[in-house]
């Protein structure tokens, strides 16, 4: 392990590139709510970590705003999530009810659950990553570099030694460590250089998200699927304005929008009345942000010295709005796992195969749930043409008191609750 971890060396790159080269314990590819996660939990644990984000900034729209009462425990056991929402205007949602012409239904009463915080916070992502790394920069272990555009492997003897990047002054850096993870989203380049396919479903919906205004009088701590005349969208309550996803079928934007903005305000209007009376300051398609919903795993998450986690294993469709959650759930888990190797400098590729043996059945549940949910939006409020109800199924255990509460603990808490590991005392 270096003794300054994060000290930076000049070096010189192969052929005419020269670069900069910084040695570290991890390289976090991704500043995600994986990547920036999985770096404080291991500064915290004194491990030296470099996280390398590409944007320069952490603002980025409709990737999901909602923070799981799993990660609102994490956060609780840190110390930080009480500060976090004192400090975050966020709004809550307590249940998530299902709006159609045949009725209403609680689909999941997040207000029942046994749990400190019993409901789904909803706070700009951007605002949440930079309080995690205001927090982790007390540790001195901890590194980030914005703008910091991952594009190659440092690989020697068959095993990953790190990464090199583009930086904002356009050149090459090297960053060498004995552990890289790729935790660089849906489209992970990492995932492509290390030549690792993923198994790809095909969720045969996409989304259009906008923004409305909240109003005092607006119904509270609200998530609610309204289906209608063969349109379904989903409105979930923000600290200063109502998130809308209008769910379509895949491929069907360009469709959508040759029908023209009158005819979506007419469709929302109708499928969610008590918005209706905003729906027209949607003026301009750019507004509307269409979003392919995807979703995919890999059948293996580690080669020697790199490990994958977050939506780079596995991206998870928005059904639920749980993958962020999911991807906070593997850092925590890797960082439970990796931490002690880490520091100890006795990594191995088994500790990294631990990890993926610890995550892929809850993310693999978790996928079934969301790949079931598409099916029945798709098949019975997109095309079906009759008054949508829900799956008998569903109907009986959304009924029987000692069932109902599992798609709300699906949501709140995944397949598999978890907990950050403190170290044993010796
Ligand atoms: C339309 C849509 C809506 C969603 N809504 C929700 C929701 O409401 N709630 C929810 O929980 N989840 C939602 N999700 C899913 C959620 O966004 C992801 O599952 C989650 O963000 C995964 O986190 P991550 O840290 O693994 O990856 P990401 O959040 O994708 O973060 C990856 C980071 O890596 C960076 N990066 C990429 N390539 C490089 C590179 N080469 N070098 C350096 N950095 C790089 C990116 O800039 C990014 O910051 C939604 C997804 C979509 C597509």
């Amino acid at each position: 392990m270096p003794t300054n971890p994060n000290a930076l060396e000049s070096a010189a790159l192969t052929g005419d590139e020269v670069c900069a080269v910084r040695e570290t314990t991890c390289c976090i590819v991704g500043g995600g709510p994986a990547g920036v996660m999985l770096g404080y939990l291991l500064a915290r644990r004194g491990v030296p970590v470099l996280v390398l984000e590409s944007h320069k900034d952490f603002d980025r729209d409709f990737r999901g705003d909602t923070i799981q009462p799993s990660t609102l425990e994490v956060l609780d056991q840190l110390g930080l999530a009480d500060r976090m929402l004192e400090t975050i205007p966020h709004g809550q949602i307590r249940g998530l009810k299902v709006t159609t012409p045949t009725g209403d239904l609680t689909l999941a009463d997040i207000s029942r659950l046994q749990t400190k915080y019993p409901y789904i916070a909803t706070l700009p992502q951007a605002q949440f990553l930079e309080f995690l790394v205001e927090e982790a920069r007390q540790f001195p272990s901890f590194g980030l570099v914005m703008g910091a555009n991952v594009q190659r492997l440092v690989q020697e003897e068959g095993a990953v030694r790190g990464i090199r990047y583009r930086g904002q002054d356009n050149g090459w850096h090297e960053v060498r460590a004995a552990l890289t993870v790729a935790a660089d989203g849906r489209f992970s380049k990492i995932r492509g250089l290390a030549g690792l396919e993923p198994v790809k479903t095909a969720p045969p919906m996409d989304v259009a998200w906008f923004r409305l205004p909240r109003r005092p009088d607006d119904p509270r701590d609200l998530g609610s699927l309204a289906i209608h005349n063969g349109h379904f969208a989903v409105v979930l309550e923000r600290a200063e304005e109502w998130q809308v996803g209008y769910v379509i079928l895949k491929g069907s934007f360009q469709q959508l929008r040759g029908g023209g903005l009158e005819r979506l305000h007419r469709s929302f209007a109708e499928l969610v009345p008590w918005l209706a009376d905003r729906v027209e300051l949607l003026t301009d398609w750019k507004q509307v942000a269409v979003l392919s919903v995807e979703s995919s795993r890999l059948t293996r998450w580690h080669e020697p010295g790199l490990l994958l986690i977050g939506d780079a294993a596995h991206v998870m469709s928005p059904v639920g709005g749980v993958g962020i959650n999911v991807a906070i759930q593997d850092a925590v888990e890797a960082a439970n796992l990796l931490a002690a190797p880490l520091q100890e400098d006795r990594l191995q590729e088994q500790d990294l195969a631990a990890v993926q043996a610890r995550r892929e059945w809850p993310v693999r549940v978790i996928q079934g749930f969301q790949e079931r949910m598409q099916k029945i939006i798709v098949a019975q409020a997109l095309q079906s043409g009759k008054p949508f109800r829900l799956p008998l199924l569903l109907r009986v255990l959304l009924r029987l008191p000692i069932l109902r509460n599992i798609p709300a603990r699906m949501i709140a808490f995944g397949a598999r609750r978890v907990r950050v590991e403190e170290p044993s005392p010796r």
